[in-house]
């Protein structure tokens, strides 16, 4: 059973030694009359950069953390190989909390949900389907409250969540831009995604020029995920009663002293809502959810790229590797292919 190890916690940056693939030569079996545990085999591993947080000593009290010397913990679509469980059976498809491993033994607890669409490519229950859609879509329509015509920003535009936020604001009537680090993926806003302009952020010496040149009237919606000095440029061009749903702030995960944002009195001046959000609290809203993206997805509305890692061995550096912006799109660790 192939295993990634964290090694130990981690600060600053994190790298691909600080996590170890190993070959576990434990055998898993359902413990004998069980009736809560599941042996699961997994398929698609879900890389997020919350599991950053969950790496350092220090985790955020109530968010829980992983632990060194044992595999990761995170999202990932498997195959249930044998169920203890009576809502489980051999052979469902189920996406929800499992290890960074080739099989799995959890408790049925962990898994959030049965995958009853099949006709779309499995992975995107690690995206689309799954946690970073729900993502997009409550922080968009729920923590956002659009309008349609208002103006959107959003920041690491191109990502698990950031390309569904754009193209959702575009169903919706909205005008939108959106922010990324390179060439490429600046051109895969404009020419993929739908967003109306797009600006790579790592070649703009001045964020509240570049934010006044696209938003002449300023920012109705911001859609927040990378924080510091974007979140700073933005709060100089919001407009009047603006809205800022806070999905994350990734450039701040790896410093041990955070930037601070000097403009927030702005939050004032202008009446706007900050709001911070957590996914899960908006799990039960899963079917709406579906109900909603399925036929988008079936149509050709929405668009979803990923970017596909083959083989647990090569987790680490893609897991690191979303500190860099290496991705391009969702970033997906293959373990196997059912
Ligand atoms: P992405 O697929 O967007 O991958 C991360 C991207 O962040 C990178 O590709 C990179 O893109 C960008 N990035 C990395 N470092 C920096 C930096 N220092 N400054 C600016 N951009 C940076 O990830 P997700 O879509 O999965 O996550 C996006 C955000 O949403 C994260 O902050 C995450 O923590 C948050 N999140 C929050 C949830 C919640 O419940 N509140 C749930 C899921 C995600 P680029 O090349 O453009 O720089």
């Amino acid at each position: 059973n192939k295993q990634v190890i964290l090694r130990d916690y981690v600060s600053g940056f994190p790298k691909e030694s600080d996590m170890n693939v190993v070959d576990s030569t434990i055998i898993l079996n359902l413990p004998q009359g069980s009736n809560d545990v599941v042996l699961l085999k997994n398929l698609y591993l879900s890389c997020d950069p919350y599991l950053r947080i969950f790496m350092a000593k220090d985790t955020i009290a109530g968010l829980g953390g992983l632990t060194p010397g044992s595999p990761l913990t995170g999202l990932g679509v498997s195959k249930v190989v044998e169920s203890g469980h009576p809502d489980y059976k051999k052979d469902d498809l189920v996406w929800g909390i499992t290890n960074w491993e080739e099989y799995s033994l959890v408790p049925a607890a962990q898994i959030l949900f049965k995958i009853e669409h099949t006709d779309v490519p499995l992975s995107y229950y690690t995206g689309i389907l799954g946690m970073p859609g729900m993502t997009a879509y409550a922080g968009f329509f729920e923590v956002g409250s659009p309008k349609k015509g208002e103006n959107v920003f959003v920041s690491a535009a191109s990502g698990a969540v950031g390309q569904l936020v754009g193209q959702f604001a575009k169903l919706h009537g909205c005008y939108v831009v959106g922010s990324a680090g390179s060439k490429e993926k600046v051109d895969l806003l404009k020419n993929k995604f739908g967003y109306d302009e797009a600006f790579n952020y790592k070649e703009e010496p001045d964020l509240n020029a570049a934010l006044k040149r696209y938003f002449p009237e300023g920012i109705d919606i911001y859609f927040e995920n990378v924080g510091g000095k974007t979140l700073d440029a933005v709060l100089l061009n919001m407009k009047l009663h603006g809205r800022i749903p806070v999905c994350g702030m990734i450039s701040q995960y790896n410093l041990t002293q955070p930037e601070g944002v000097t403009n927030l009195a702005h939050i004032i001046y202008k009446r706007i809502r900050m709001e911070g959000f957590a996914v899960f609290e908006y799990y039960h809203l899963y079917t709406k959810f579906l109900e909603f993206m399925l036929p988008l997805i079936r149509e050709g509305k929405v668009v979803y790229v990923e970017d596909i890692a083959e083989g647990l061995e090569n987790g680490p550096a893609a897991l690191v590797g979303l500190f860099s912006g290496q991705n391009v799109g969702k970033q997906v660790v293959v373990v196997a292919h059912e």
